[in-house]
């Protein structure tokens, strides 16, 4: 549609016709990209994310697109909301955090456990070459596998099934986030990342959760560090 305002060749008649839709959308945007400016600035930056190809993900990615539309009038507020099935879509802040703590520039294959509405997955595919992200609850899967297709991530390959096992056949992975909480990082998560990758995950029981980072160091030794208390759904075992 955008090509109207560049093709000089393009017939004036479908001009007229394209233009008040284009003219509808965009005025229908703009209160949201403010808001996402907003976002970006006031819940972001402000408290200390500076990855420039972080915020200019969060910058371009529509979140009310991800969220019901019964929540959509909050979709860019400075907490996380329910998206059905017990799931919560992360706060701005915590998103943006985890997918810095990934230094992404250096991450080319990244498998992501817990799709939910594949917002984080989103935001993924616009910094690696290829995302793979893995849902235990059916109808988050296939929801925001016919998402992320229609809005065009096109790098984001979503599975169904229990992430705790990662994904072998695509393995191994340069980074890996997690975004539901085990009580411990699962084993096969570590072994699927390849040398000189890092993992980001909540990991701890309710109420006593606290971000990490693991870095697997190019002779395959394992540096963990912590990094601040965090509050997200806990990972389901396979079967629940
Ligand atoms: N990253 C999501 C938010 C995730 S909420 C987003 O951007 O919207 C945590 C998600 O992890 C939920 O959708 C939950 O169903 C899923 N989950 C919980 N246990 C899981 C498991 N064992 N394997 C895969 N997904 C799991």
């Amino acid at each position: 549609m955008n090509d109207c305002r560049h093709d000089s060749s393009f017939p004036l008649a479908f001009c007229a016709i394209l233009a008040l839709p284009l003219t509808t959308l965009l005025i229908a945007d703009d209160p949201v990209t403010l808001q996402r400016e907003r976002m970006v600035a006031d819940q972001i930056e402000s408290r200390g994310v500076r990855n420039p190809d972080v915020l200019r993900a969060m910058r371009s990615t529509p979140r009310h697109l991800f969220v019901p539309a019964g929540v959509r009038s909050m979709a860019y507020e400075d907490h996380p909301l329910p998206i059905g099935y017990g799931a919560t879509i992360s706060q701005p802040y915590i998103v943006a955090l985890m997918t810095e703590l990934l230094a992404p520039a250096k991450r080319r294959r990244v498998l992501e456990i817990g799709t939910g509405s594949g917002y984080q997955a989103a935001i993924l595919g616009q910094l690696a070459a290829e995302v793979y992200t893995v849902e235990i609850v059916p109808e988050l899967a296939q929801s925001a596998a016919k998402r992320l297709r229609e809005l065009g991530y096109a790098n984001v390959t979503v599975r169904l099934g229990d992430g705790s096992k990662g994904w072998p056949e695509r393995a191994p992975f340069d980074g890996i986030v997690v975004t539901a909480a085990p009580p411990e990082v699962p084993e096969a998560l570590i072994a699927q990342l390849s040398r000189g990758g890092r993992l980001v995950a909540p990991v701890g029981s309710m109420g006593a959760q606290e971000l990490i980072v693991i870095e697997k160091k190019a002779d395959g030794t394992i540096r963990r560090r912590s990094i601040c208390p965090v509050s997200f759904v806990p990972m389901k075992p396979a079967g629940k």
